[in-house]
């Protein structure tokens, strides 16, 4: 990726040509495509985002030398989608691969050789991880990392620590509702137009194990009736590097309550894994992370693909449909385009 670092003397105006007219707060999915729909059309855009990379929610970290996914587990393209073209260029660089399309449906009491599956649509996932095909949309992008935005004015003023004050001709939130509410002014209207009481923690938990210890054709799978768990992925398996590594998602309530030290809850989560695998007792694994998400996805969506008020507008996973890395794609794109065309 080649993405810059904007000159910190220049404080954008809109009214000055050659500077960037508007800024996307957001570097993950759906940030990314609506800067690339703006930069496409021909308007002059620049991304900031808090954190120290792009990805958002399709983050990882490296892990005792490799890249585990601790946020998305994968994600499916649905059929029609504008997603689709830029799915089969990840495939034909090599950067996203078909993981697979049957996942297992383990429940408390179930045990891995009895345990059910359920055949969906293909689900992708990235040999270096989900953020390298955030990393592979940004590229060219003008992008500034570790720029915290703390409000933003109705005329499109922006507030940030690490950052001058600066003035866009638009300034677009994409990220969760809650993140996004708290920038807005108290008297955008955009406010009434967000849910952000619907969203609910997660916490991603990595097992790493000397050698694979469960079925070499789990892949992955969803969790039923467990007060613990939601979610299962072999990493390796999904990655293709093979590494005997598990990546157990948990439930919101359990979440909730191990917000404040995560690490507190890898115990129970290995206890859950190991009943839901029927693991012996020995086969513990050899090193743990547990990664906090406190807005990891959202209970309702809205229909409409974003919202948009005079200087403002938001997009995101939440806008225009199932909540997923898809749909963050196809909120931001649609977003960009509208602007653009709105110029
Ligand atoms: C545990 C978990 C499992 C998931 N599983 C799946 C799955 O299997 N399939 C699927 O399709 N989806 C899944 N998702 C959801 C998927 O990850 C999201 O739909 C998608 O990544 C959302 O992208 P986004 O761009 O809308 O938001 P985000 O990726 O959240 O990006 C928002 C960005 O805004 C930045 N930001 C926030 N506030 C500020 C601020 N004040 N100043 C500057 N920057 C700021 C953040 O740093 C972040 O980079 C999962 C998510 C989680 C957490």
């Amino acid at each position: 990726m080649t993405s810059t670092t904007p000159d910190p003397s220049v404080t954008p105006d809109s009214g000055r040509p050659g500077t960037p007219e508007v800024l996307v707060v957001g570097a993950g999915i759906a940030g990314i495509a609506c800067a690339r729909a703006l930069r496409e059309a021909g308007v002059p855009v620049r991304v900031v985002d808090r954190g120290r990379r792009p990805g958002g929610r399709m983050s990882g970290r490296t892990l005792h030398g490799r890249v585990v996914d601790l946020g998305a587990a994968y994600f499916t393209v649905p059929d029609g989608s504008a997603f689709t073209d830029v799915v089969a260029g990840w495939e034909r660089s090599g950067l996203a691969r078909p993981w697979t399309d049957t996942l297992a449906v383990l429940g408390p009491g179930e045990r891995a050789a009895t345990v059910s599956t359920t055949s969906g649509p293909m689900r992708y996932a990235a040999r270096r991880g989900l953020r390298s095909l955030v990393v592979d949309l940004a590229d060219g992008l003008e992008i500034e990392h570790e720029i915290d935005v703390t409000h933003v004015d109705e005329d499109g003023t922006v507030h940030a620590s690490g950052a001058d004050t600066a003035h866009y001709d638009t300034v677009v939130l994409a990220m969760p509702e809650p993140q996004a509410a708290r920038l807005l002014p108290p008297i955008s209207p955009l406010l009434a137009r967000l849910d952000a009481a619907a969203w609910e923690p997660a916490l991603a938990v990595v097992l790493g194990f000397a050698e694979h210890v469960w079925p070499a054709d789990l892949h992955g799978a969803f969790i039923d009736g467990s007060p613990t768990l939601a979610f299962l992925a072999d990493d390796g398996d999904r990655r293709g590097d093979g590494a005997p590594v598990l990546v157990a998602h948990t439930t919101a309530a359990f979440a909730a309550r191990h917000l404040d030290a995560p690490a507190d809850a890898v115990d129970a989560v290995i206890a859950e894994v190991g009943a839901l695998l029927d693991l012996r007792p020995a086969a513990r694994p050899s090193w743990t992370h547990a990664h906090r998400w406190t807005y990891a996805r959202s209970a309702t969506t809205h229909p409409e693909p974003f919202a948009v008020q005079d200087h403002l507008g938001v997009c995101g996973d939440v806008w225009g449909g199932r909540s997923s890395v898809a749909t963050a794609w196809a909120s931001g794109t649609a977003l960009g385009r509208a602007l653009a065309e709105r110029r």
